[in-house]
């Protein structure tokens, strides 16, 4: 038996596609709590590149350089080698034969019903021309968070739908399997489950150019302040404005640790009597503060890239032998044929 299966520690599983580089958004959905969580649990990370893939094949090129990146921002952020595994999809081919394996028991009418499958569909302008991948992806990552027997799952609010489908197939492997093969995992949805674009659309997103890089420079974290989405109607200074809405009194909400202090702001500003010039010079100071160690961080790391590459080589192996064992029992359980040697 494997001995890192005998590992108590119950096991986390999250990923992020390398389409660009991590957000904010990216933080406060998830990243924060993967921090917190890697002392006390199993966690691996994985860098979805094939799932990337799924509507970029045009462009592997992007999605390819894009992988240190985010493994950057991983290290950057603090997640720490010692205690997470960080690992490439694209490098397990176990998660593509789960896959395979998964995609008999769910029906087409239920991937097209998936509610941020089909808003991303929108998104992207697919028209009737969606790829078969795209569409199936909540699969993939039901391969993903099985193979390694993962129970929680900490994600935005956007992923919930993936939960959901991934537990429908966990229950129907183990019903065909007639034993609990398969543990069901729970995604752990922090308050701000879903951080707005800086232009105030529901979610801030690499995908949509709406986002604050967690790499991001002072110049640009200032222009996207700039740019934000405030209340419309609040056009003079001595107008009461909205709260609610406003992403830049959203993103103090998440990123300012003086709470007091932006009730306050946000008192003065409905009353009437506030510029969004001085909200947002308070919001620049504070993505300022919070941005500049990781950034500072991050440049140290990205003098030493072949460091970092080894460590995605080292957590990938590591990940191999563990995915290769789900698939060998969910195979198994499944009643596939298997050709002795
Ligand atoms: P893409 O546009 O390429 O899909 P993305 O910005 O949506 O990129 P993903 O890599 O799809 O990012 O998401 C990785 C993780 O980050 C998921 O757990 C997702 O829920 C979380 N996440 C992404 N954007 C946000 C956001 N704006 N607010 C909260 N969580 C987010
Ligand atoms: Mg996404």
């Amino acid at each position: 038996m494997n001995p890192e299966t005998c590992d108590p520690r119950p096991v986390i599983v999250t990923g992020d596609r390398p389409t660009g580089p991590l957000h904010l958004g990216h933080y406060v959905g998830s990243l924060r709590n993967r921090v917190a969580l890697q002392a006390t649990h199993r966690q691996f990370v994985l860098v979805a590149d094939a799932q990337a893939l799924t509507d970029n094949a045009q462009d592997p090129d992007r999605i390819r350089r894009n992988i240190l990146e985010v493994a950057l921002d991983y290290l950057a952020v603090g997640i720490d080698p010692a205690l997470s595994t960080v690992c490439v999809q694209s490098a397990l081919p176990a998660l593509a034969e789960l896959t395979q394996l998964y995609l008999n028991l769910v029906t087409v009418a239920r991937l097209e019903r998936n509610p941020t499958v089909r808003q991303e569909i929108q998104a992207r302008g697919f028209g009737r021309d969606i790829p078969a991948g795209f569409l199936c992806y909540p699969v993939a990552q039901a391969a993903d968070i099985t193979a390694f027997r993962a129970t929680l799952v900490p994600v935005g609010e956007d992923q919930a739908p993936m939960i959901e489908q991934t537990n429908e197939i966990v229950r129907r492997v183990n019903r065909q399997a007639g034993r609990p093969l398969l543990p069901e995992a729970r995604a752990l949805i922090p308050e701000t489950g879903r951080l707005p674009g800086i232009d105030g659309r529901a979610k801030m997103s690499k995908s949509q150019g709406n986002a604050v890089a967690l790499s991001a420079p002072p110049e640009a974290i200032r222009e996207a302040v700039r740019r934000m989405y405030t209340d419309p109607g609040h056009l003079r200074v001595s107008d009461p404005g909205r709260v609610e809405g406003n992403v830049v009194f959203t993103y103090l909400d998440a990123f300012d640790p003086d709470g007091a202090a932006v009730a306050e702001l946000k008192a003065r500003y409905r009353r009437g009597g506030l510029g969004d010039t001085a909200v947002k010079a308070r919001l620049e100071a504070v993505l300022d503060a919070f941005l500049a160690p990781l950034r500072e961080r991050r440049a140290a790391l990205a003098q030493r890239p072949d460091e970092v590459l080894d460590l995605l080589r080292d957590g990938t192996k590591r990940a191999q032998r563990l995915t290769a064992d789900t698939l060998e029992a969910v195979r198994d359980g499944l009643g596939v044929f298997t050709l002795a040697a």
